[in-house]
């Protein structure tokens, strides 16, 4: 996947030039993965780009840094602030992916990482369109289990973890499937490499609950908070793998992957092998509310211009 950068980033508090924002060999994360992200997207809407759920993401990058107590020398609100100068600085007015990430920085091999260990924040955004067909997907449950919190959270976005989701995916595609979703190490369904996991039986949503080692995705809080507001019951409950083969919905939710039906798992066909009725009613109002177009959901837009 090639990215079309803008040409301004902004790294621990200043706005520079992308091509000048460079870090070290020896750049801790570099080598033991020591680095938190974010991926948020911005939509370009009838009268303003809007970032989405900006807030919630940065504070999600503060409580990832947190787990791992990588230092941050910059507040929630000056990252807030980072993001909304540095896509005015390149000018941004069409849609786009806004990726903010930590790490720790010229720290030798000590693998103590404390408070004095020195850390970036750096932002850097590009042009981002569709991630998978919205049509639907084909998946298929990986031989890899899910990271699990007895040896790397899986509630922290750590650069680390997707060590996992690049081993799931590799297997997955090596397959012939669009995406892998992984099982918990008790067998339970997890998530997907960069997304999280719903099922819908019988008119209800379910969709596995932190402990079954799943990020706590803002995509999976906005579609819970759409459906209940549609009237949809939502449950957070234990999904063993084979629920998923006789669901009559499946879909994925991810900052990426938006709201995108799985219409196969393991080649069982899932309902009747296109998007449900409940994913697209979700999905439609996702895109609408990312958008500027629901009212109700306005604060969770911030306007770049
Ligand atoms: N799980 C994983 C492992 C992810 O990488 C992502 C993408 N950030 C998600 C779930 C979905 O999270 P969000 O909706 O916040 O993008």
């Amino acid at each position: 996947m090639k990215l079309e950068e803008y040409g301004y980033v902004w790294l621990d508090g200043k706005i520079v030039e992308y091509e000048n924002a460079k870090v070290p060999l020896m750049t801790h994360a570099l080598h033991y993965g020591t680095s938190v992200i974010e991926g948020i997207r911005a939509y370009k809407a009838k009268d303003n780009l809007y970032i989405f759920r900006l807030e919630d993401h940065i504070k999600r990058l503060f409580r990832s840094a947190s787990i791992h107590s990588i230092p941050l020398r910059h507040s929630v609100n000056d990252v807030i602030d980072g993001v909304v100068q540095m896509l005015r600085k390149n000018d941004v007015r069409d849609s786009c992916y806004i990726r903010p990430i930590a790490f720790v920085g010229l720290h030798g091999i000590d693998l103590y990482v404390r408070e004095d260990s020195p850390s970036h924040i750096a932002i850097v955004a590009f042009k981002f369109d569709h991630y998978f067909n919205s049509n639907g997907i084909r998946a298929c449950i990986s031989s890899w289990r899910r990271i699990n919190d007895l040896s790397l959270p899986p509630l922290a976005k750590a650069g680390a973890n997707y060590l996992n989701s690049v081993l799931a995916t590799q297997e997955c595609r090596r397959r012939g499937y669009d995406e892998a979703i992984l099982l918990d190490s008790n067998g339970m369904v997890s998530e997907a490499p960069g997304e999280n996991v719903f099922l819908v039986r019988n008119g209800r949503i379910v969709t596995p609950p932190l402990a079954s080692c799943v990020l706590e995705g803002i995509t999976r809080d906005t579609a819970m908070r759409i459906a209940r507001d549609m009237g949809y019951a939502v449950e957070e409950r234990n999904i063993p793998r084979s629920e998923l083969y006789v669901a009559d919905e499946v879909f994925l939710t991810g900052t990426a992957a938006e709201i995108t039906p799985v219409i196969s798992i393991d080649d069982h066909i899932v309902g009747d092998g296109k998007e449900g009725k409940v994913t697209r009613s979700i999905r439609e109002m996702y895109a609408k509310t990312v958008r500027a177009e629901v009212k109700a959901y306005m604060d969770w837009l911030t306007p770049v211009w």
